[in-house]
């Protein structure tokens, strides 16, 4: 058995762990989390460890593994030939990966472009896992959940998720939420949903809109995340990490208009406007493979905090408050972290600066 969350993470740091609970049924993972809150005791759940930073401290409380597995498919009734639906429910502890694979052979359309991504099935709706123009917000029909504070459970449809950009009512209120399953509801076919992002349009030579066999957009997502050190490759440091760092700044309109004429901007339906972290870190002076020799950019893209093999927690959040400052410095606009800071922190946010 693991005795520090460093084993358990995707950057490979963070102290010991006074507890480790393995839960690979239900029962054992609600029963888990009743316990820890019976006694007091904090409580941080793992799953693929893939988007959280612990301190080298470690947790003084209880960690619960989410390992239950499971994943059951019923054909829309009562006229699937018209539908032409299916519905999914599936364990939070299923590996998310071959999930997709999985739904990609079975020919559920939907989250063809979320190939590659690490971590839980469970974790996704946490952060509404989403990239290449998909979320998962797009396919989620209901999340099941134990809910510590009522000590129930209880099931949420997708419109009361609260999903947003990374966001859910469970990141929200992260002290509250176990998600048990993840029903997922699917059309069916060959061919993919609509293209939306430019790149992956370009890489399969399709219009942005149009749809392309499912196993061709799959492939092509995995080679444009290999190609960014995206897809986890335990001899590649560059995937030492927890995938991007910061999410990218959503600005208010007169915010955004201060940027460089060549800055991304991408109009948002709530009158914000998002632009793209990874540019913002480059311009501000940061390229590839900037840090030192333990804590380091990517070699493969800027939004990427790496682990080069002998990294402490305190070394890789340096690296990225020193990245926070200087585009700061640079652009008035502080970036915020995606993963979740377990026992550390970065400086506080200047909320002038982002509208959430
Ligand atoms: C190389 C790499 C590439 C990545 N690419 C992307 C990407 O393209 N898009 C993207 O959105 N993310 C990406 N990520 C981030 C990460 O993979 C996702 O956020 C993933 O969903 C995290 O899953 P996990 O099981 O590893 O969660 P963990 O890291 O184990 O946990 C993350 C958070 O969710 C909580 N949590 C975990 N399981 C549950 C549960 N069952 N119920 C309630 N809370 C829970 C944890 O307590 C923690 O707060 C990437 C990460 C890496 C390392």
């Amino acid at each position: 058995m693991p005795e520090t969350l460093a084993e358990l993470t995707t950057l490979r740091v963070g102290g010991p762990a006074t507890e480790i609970v393995h839960a690979s049924t239900e029962q054992a993972l609600v029963g888990a989390v009743r316990s820890a809150d019976a006694a007091g005791s904090p409580l941080l759940l793992v799953a693929g460890g893939s988007n959280l930073v612990v301190s080298d401290g470690g947790f003084d409380g209880t960690v619960v593994r989410v390992a239950t597995r499971g994943i059951h498919a019923s054909t829309d009734e009562p006229d699937a030939a018209v539908c032409g639906g299916v519905t999914v429910t599936v364990a939070a502890g299923e590996p998310w990966e071959p999930f997709v694979e999985h739904a990609v052979e079975q020919g559920w359309v939907g989250i063809e472009a979320l190939s590659g991504i690490p971590g839980s099935v469970g974790a996704t709706p946490v952060q509404n896992v989403g990239a290449y123009g998909q979320e998962v917000a797009d396919t989620v029909a209901s999340v099941r959940c134990w809910d510590r504070v009522d000590d129930v459970q209880r099931t949420f449809a997708a419109a009361d998720c609260g999903f947003g950009y990374r966001t859910s009512r469970f990141k929200q209120d992260p002290a509250r939420y176990v998600v048990l399953d993840v029903t997922f509801q699917f059309r069916t076919g060959r061919l993919s949903a609509p293209v939306r992002y430019a790149e992956l349009a370009r890489t399969l030579g399709v219009q942005v809109g149009a749809r392309a066999p499912m196993r061709d957009v799959r492939e092509a997502v995995l080679t444009l995340r290999r190609a960014k050190g995206m897809v986890l490759d335990a001899a590649d440091h560059d995937t030492w990490s927890a995938g991007s760092f910061f999410t990218n700044p959503l600005l208010a309109p007169d915010a955004a208009d201060r940027l460089p004429q060549d800055a991304p901007r991408w109009a948002q339906p709530d009158g914000s406007v998002k632009t793209s972290a990874a540019w913002l870190i480059e311009h501000s002076g940061f390229s590839r493979g900037y840090g030192s020799r333990r804590a380091a950019l990517s070699g493969k893209h800027t939004l990427a905090i790496t682990n080069r093999g002998g990294a402490s927690t305190a070394d890789l959040l340096d690296l990225a408050a020193e990245i926070q400052r200087g585009v700061h410095r640079t652009y008035g606009v502080w970036l915020v972290n995606e993963p979740v800071l377990v026992g550390c922190d970065l400086p506080a946010v200047d909320e002038s600066t982002t509208v959430r």
